[in-house]
C-alpha cells in the first residue's frame, strides 16, 4: 500500500538547491525575494549575493553623509537652494512627473504572494527602494553639477552613488519604471543648478 504520509511530503531538493530557489520546497522564488512565497521558508542565494546586497544597502547611506559634508563646504546649502529656486519651468515639470512616477504603487497582480502582509511588504520595498534610488541619483547629480570643476573627491562620492542606485534593483523588488524616474529627477536637479 502506498504510504500517504510520505506521498504528501513536498519535494526536498537535497544538496543541489540553486540560487533563487526555496531551501524547503525547491520551487523558484520571485525576483529578489528572500522568503519563499509558497511555504515561507528561506530562499537560497550564494554568499557572494548576500555580500553584494550588504554592500549595496549599506555603502550609499555612508556616501550620502560624505556628500552632505561636501555640499555644506561647497557651494553651501543656502547657495544651493537659491539656485534650485530659480529652476526653469521645464525642470520643475520633469521633476513633478518623476515624483508622480515614484509614488505610483508597484504592480503586484502577477505576484504569487498569498497574504496581504506579503503584498504590503512588496509595496513598501518598491516605494522605499525607489525613493533611495532617486535620492542617490539626485545627490550624485547635484554633487557633479554644484562642484566648480570635477575633482577626485566629488567623483569618488558621485560615481559609487550612481552605481548604488543602478544595482539596487538587483537586490530589492523595485519596479522597472523607477530607475527612469530617478534619472529624470536627477536630470531636473542638475539642470536647475547648472
Ligand atoms: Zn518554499
Amino acid at each position: 500500500m502506498r504510504n500517504r504520509f510520505f506521498a504528501d511530503k513536498p519535494h526536498v531538493p537535497g544538496h543541489a538547491v540553486s540560487s533563487g530557489h526555496c531551501v524547503a520546497c525547491g520551487r523558484q522564488a520571485e525576483r529578489n525575494a528572500c522568503v519563499c512565497p509558497y511555504c515561507g521558508e528561506r530562499v537560497w542565494r550564494p554568499w557572494l549575493w548576500h555580500a553584494a546586497r550588504c554592500g549595496v544597502l549599506l555603502l550609499p547611506p555612508a556616501l550620502l553623509v560624505g556628500a552632505a559634508f561636501r555640499l555644506t563646504a561647497e557651494p553651501g546649502w543656502h547657495a544651493l537652494f537659491s539656485r534650485l529656486r530659480a529652476a526653469p519651468p521645464a525642470a520643475i515639470w520633469l521633476a513633478a512627473s518623476a515624483l508622480g512616477l515614484l509614488a505610483l504603487p508597484a504592480d503586484t497582480d502577477g505576484s504569487v504572494a498569498g497574504t496581504d502582509g506579503d503584498l504590503r511588504r512588496q509595496q513598501v520595498e518598491a516605494l522605499l527602494g525607489g525613493a533611495a534610488q532617486a535620492l542617490y541619483t539626485v545627490t550624485g547629480a547635484v554633487l557633479l553639477a554644484a562642484a566648480p570643476r570635477p575633482s577626485l573627491p566629488v567623483l569618488l562620492l558621485a560615481v559609487p552613488l550612481f552605481a548604488g542606485a543602478a544595482f539596487l534593483p538587483f537586490f530589492l523588488r523595485i519596479p522597472r519604471p523607477r530607475p527612469a524616474a530617478a534619472a529624470a529627477l536627477a536630470a531636473a536637479a542638475a539642470a536647475s543648478i547648472l
